[in-house]
C-alpha cells in the first residue's frame, strides 16, 4: 500500500456504497462503519453479504466481521472471520481470504 490509509476516502471511493450526501459523517460514523464492513475482493461488504459469499445463500443472522489472525493458504493475504445462522437450527463460521476467492467454514 502506498501512501497513508484513509478510512473515509476509502470508503467514498467504494463502488458498493453511496455515500452522497453524508458529507456530515464523523469519525465515530466511520469507527462504526469500519468495524463491521470490510474490504473483500475490493468491494466494501457488509457481515450479511460476506456470509452470503461463502455460503451461496443469504443467512438469517449475522455476527460482525472478525479478523481470523491467519493467513490465506492460496494467497498468504488476511483472512477474515464471521459467524452466521444458515437456518435457525446452525450456526457456522466462515473464513474468507480479502484478497482471493478462498473460503472455508467450520462445517
Ligand atoms: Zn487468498
Amino acid at each position: 500500500m502506498i501512501g497513508q490509509y484513509d478510512p473515509v476516502q476509502s470508503i467514498r471511493n467504494s463502488t458498493r456504497i453511496d455515500f452522497e450526501g453524508h458529507d456530515g459523517l464523523t469519525s465515530f460514523d466511520i469507527m462504526h462503519y469500519r468495524m463491521s464492513n470490510r474490504v473483500v475482493e475490493g468491494r466494501m461488504v457488509t457481515p450479511e453479504r460476506l456470509a452470503e459469499l461463502v455460503e451461496g445463500e443469504r443467512p438469517l443472522e449475522a455476527e460482525s466481521i472478525e479478523d481470523a489472525d491467519r493467513p490465506c493458504p492460496e494467497c498468504g493475504e488476511n483472512v477474515i472471520s464471521v459467524g452466521y445462522m444458515p437456518s435457525v437450527t446452525e450456526f457456522v463460521t466462515a473464513y474468507k481470504c480479502q484478497e482471493c476467492s478462498w473460503s472455508e467454514t467450520d462445517r
